[in-house]
């Protein structure tokens, strides 16, 4: 391991500090990027700042399926979609995932995490209640299209005991998705046949 050579600013420290707690960024690829940003020009390294505080004063959550949106309700609950078929996911970038398979016609609802006990995470810490509220009426089916892991899979058990009674079609995910892989990685072909060959939960 090289050490990263120390920055010649407290403001580059800075910024090395905020890009460093990025997923998937360590010190030596923050430091990487914030001496890229100090050699592009100006306006470019502005446009990157500006978006970033765009991003966070637009976008919010759709308080019936809680995906990010810079609208309440956001396009998909807006309308013209089968509003009685659910796709359960744990985060928006899932719901992105699902989107760009082009086979999805439904409604989605976004848990905002898994059930972890480990990590101190339960039912009350995610969408849970408000899924549970949207399915008293007029819903026929719940996908479960959690990530293929040990969350993924006891929260999956847990929506399926919730929700049992109710009478609506629960289904899960087809095998094929690579195990312990998060959704969001799997590729378009292979997620678009894993919600065709969706079957009975439970
Ligand atoms: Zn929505």
């Amino acid at each position: 391991m090289h050490p990263v050579p120390e920055p010649a600013s407290p403001s580059i420290a800075r910024l090395i500090e905020e890009l460093n707690r990025l997923p998937g960024i360590g010190p030596k690829s923050a430091s990487r990027l914030a001496y890229h940003l100090l050699r592009v020009p100006h306006e470019q390294a502005r446009s990157l700042a500006d978006a970033i505080v765009q991003v966070i004063d637009t976008v919010g959550h759709c308080t019936t399926c809680f995906n990010l949106a810079e609208t309440d309700p956001c396009p998909i609950c807006r309308g013209g979609r089968d509003a009685t078929t659910i796709c359960v996911v744990e985060e928006p970038l899932d719901v992105a995932a699902i989107e760009r398979t082009g086979a999805y016609t439904g409604v989605y609802h976004v848990l905002h995490g898994t059930i972890s006990p480990m990590d101190g995470i339960g039912p009350e810490d995610i969408r849970l209640r408000e899924l549970i509220a949207r399915c008293q009426d007029g819903i026929h089916e719940v996908i479960l299209a959690l990530d293929p892991n040990l969350e993924g899979d006891a929260t999956t058990m847990y929506i399926v005991r919730l929700l049992g009674p109710s009478g609506i079609r629960l289904t899960r995910l087809a095998r094929g998705l690579p195990t312990g892989g998060d959704l969001e990685y799997a590729d378009e072909t292979t997620l678009a046949r894993a919600l065709e060959g969706r079957r009975e939960a439970g």
